[in-house]
């Protein structure tokens, strides 16, 4: 891609932040159901332990829920523009939490993990 070398190159290709080669998910898709959650523990191209210390991504819930407030405006604002009703609007929002919930989860963690690391191209081994 154009931007590599961008952290948003690494939160929405969930890259390793500091080399921007390995994949921080094992399986690409986050709609699959057996281990959509699952990471690798260290960049298998730089060797980056993901976790910094112990407990790290709790810290992601703050970012995650962010990124479904954010959400949920965007649905409101859909819903104001086609005219729904209040409950219209809640059953399209919960919908869109439940849906998007695999790739906010992803995009939660990526975004904390680029607060901490910078990009190092000279890190890849
Ligand atoms: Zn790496």
């Amino acid at each position: 891609m154009a931007f590599k070398g961008t952290k948003l190159y690494s939160i929405l290709g969930q890259k390793c932040p500091r080399c921007q080669e390995g994949s921080l998910f094992i399986n690409h898709n986050p709609y699959k159901m057996t281990n959509w959650d699952k990471m690798h523990s260290d960049c298998p191209v730089c060797g980056l332990h993901y976790e910094r210390e112990p407990g790290f991504f709790q810290g992601a819930m703050y970012v995650s829920y962010g990124l479904g407030v954010a959400l949920s405006v965007a649905v409101l604002i859909a819903d104001i523009l086609v005219g729904f009703n209040a409950l219209e609007f809640f059953i399209a929002n919960t919908l869109a939490l439940v849906f998007f919930a695999p790739l906010l989860f992803r995009w939660a963690r990526a975004i904390y993990l680029n607060i901490f690391i910078t990009y190092r191209p000279e890190a890849r081994s």
